[in-house]
């Protein structure tokens, strides 16, 4: 596979985990300590940054954020990617919780197999995983849920009204990503076709965090409770039977404050000098 011109750099596309450092996979902080470049989301704790990554490399952020400005175009990522592995560097590509869920794997994938560039996938703890973790809050549990959805409504044409009858219908629980800010188009469409009663609702902000919320609700009595309400970013929608579980099992309180655990883009951003080849130091 190598060309005979250049030295064979590698791509490894690597999960951080949901937040705490701690919940990064020793592999992935091995990968960490010997790359050369680290291309990271937004949502990767700075503590991962600064504790694991190898003090000689670049550190250059490419996040992206749903619905708002200030993100890195997945064309830029992807030239990166390949520039970097051409002039023969190690890269680890660092995403929040797991690589292939609700991530761009698929297109970075295709354009290492286009360039023919060797990688290796380190998988993560998800941020479902994580966040229902540290609610207390079992995603599967017998008599409560022998199944779970990872879904996303961060735009409305995304689940067609056959599927929200459906979903409405079934005892799995119900993972939304992405959707904090349509949690109120959710409760209404689940309710539209005649969720059950005893179906719990969780909005977990910033979990596994030390900013992580966790705010609960039956679901006929969320919109009375949380109507304009804004949740933080990252946050995790839950909605199952087994939400009920978190008043029992709820072992971490919530959060004093309500601060933002995640730096924004465009401060993270505006350390980055455009040219792509920027070095970003780390605090
Ligand atoms: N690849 C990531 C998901 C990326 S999509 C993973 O496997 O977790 C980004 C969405 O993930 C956010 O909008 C939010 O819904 C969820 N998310 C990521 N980190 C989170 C966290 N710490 N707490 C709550 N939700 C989180």
């Amino acid at each position: 596979m190598s060309n005979a011109n250049n030295i064979q750099g590698k791509i490894i596309l690597a999960a951080a985990g949901p937040g705490d450092p701690e919940l990064i996979t020793m592999k992935a902080a091995c990968c960490l300590q010997t790359a050369d470049i680290v291309l990271t989301d937004r949502l990767v704790s700075p503590e991962i940054l600064n504790r694991y990554v190898n003090p000689a490399a670049e550190v250059i952020y490419v996040g992206k954020q749903c619905r708002r400005g200030n993100s890195t175009p997945q064309e830029t990522i992807n030239e990166l990617m390949v520039q970097f592995a051409q002039q023969g560097k190690l890269v680890v590509r660092l995403k929040g919780g797991d690589v292939s869920i609700f991530s761009n794997i698929l297109d970075e994938l295709q354009v290492l197999i286009q360039n023919n560039i060797p990688y290796e996938i380190v998988p993560g703890v998800t941020a479902a995983l994580g966040a229902a973790a540290y609610a207390g809050i079992p995603l599967t549990a017998r008599g409560y849920a022998t199944a779970v959805r990872l879904l996303t409504y961060y735009k409305s044409d995304i689940v067609p009204d056959q599927y929200w009858e459906e979903l409405a219908r079934t005892s799995d629980t119900l993972v939304f990503y992405m959707s904090a800010e349509t949690v109120e188009g959710i409760v209404s469409k689940l309710i539209r076709y005649g969720v059950a009663q005893d179906r719990h609702i969780a909005v977990i902000e910033q979990g596994t965090t030390p900013l992580q919320q966790v705010h609960t609700s039956g679901i006929y009595e969320f919109t009375n409770k949380f109507e304009g309400y804004s949740f933080i970013s990252p946050s995790l929608v839950i909605v199952g039977k087994v939400v009920a579980l978190h008043e029992q099992f709820a072992w971490l309180a919530n959060a004093s404050v309500r601060e933002q655990y995640f730096k924004p883009m465009a401060s993270l951003q505006s350390n980055i000098n455009h040219n792509k080849k920027a070095h970003v130091s780390r605090a």
